[in-house]
């Protein structure tokens, strides 16, 4: 039987962790993975709804779905994590939960200045204009992972060349860590 694995992407909101997730599913169908996809936006709005932006609540945030992907992993499924999942200490917390074995953290690795200029989804026009607070990487911290098992440039990269290289480093489980 095909083995699952926990892809859990940490990067900046407009670093393209959802484009470059959706780019990731067939790729890893190829393979005989069983991926789905863990959306953070649509988490929020259900599982997690009790929950805001605090560095609590960010955690427990990180907590839930990292117990989610284990119960994925235990049917047999591939979780897609695409959060921007901040905290260095969540995503150590995370990779307990849902076992070392089979966890590949990846970086989405895309500087501040490029995902405010792509802004996808208008929030870093309303962060500027002072209508949201705590917005990672301006007024709430990102700690960019020191030991990614996997560090995805994005910069004049597709989406399709920065999934294909998730897949050519880790697909298969082939992890090379140490
Ligand atoms: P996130 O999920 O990290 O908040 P999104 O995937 O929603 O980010 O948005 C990323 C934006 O950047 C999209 O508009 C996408 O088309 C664009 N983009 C440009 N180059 C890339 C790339 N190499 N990988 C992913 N997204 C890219």
């Amino acid at each position: 039987m095909t083995q699952a694995f926990c892809y859990w992407f940490t990067g900046l909101s407009g670093a393209g962790k959802s484009t470059i997730a959706g780019e990731l599913v067939p790729l890893l169908r190829e393979r005989g993975e069983n991926p789905f996809i863990l959306d953070g936006d649509v988490l929020r709005q259900g599982l997690c709804r009790d929950l805001g932006f605090s560095e609590a609540d960010r955690t427990e945030n990180q907590r839930r779905v990292a117990e989610v992907a284990a119960i994925l992993l235990q049917a047999g499924v591939s979780p897609i994590v695409a959060f921007i999942s901040p905290l260095a200490n969540a995503r150590e917390e995370a990779r307990r939960i849902v076992g070392t074995e089979r966890f590949f953290e990846i970086y989405i690795n895309t500087p501040l200045d490029v995902a405010e200029a792509r802004d996808p989804k208008g929030l870093y026009k309303k962060v500027r204009a002072g209508l949201i607070s705590e917005f990672t990487g301006i007024s709430s911290p990102f700690e960019a992972p020191e030991r990614a098992d996997c560090v995805v440039p994005t910069v004049d990269r597709t989406p399709y060349e920065c999934a294909r290289q998730i897949v050519d480093e880790l697909g298969g489980g082939k992890k090379e860590r140490n």
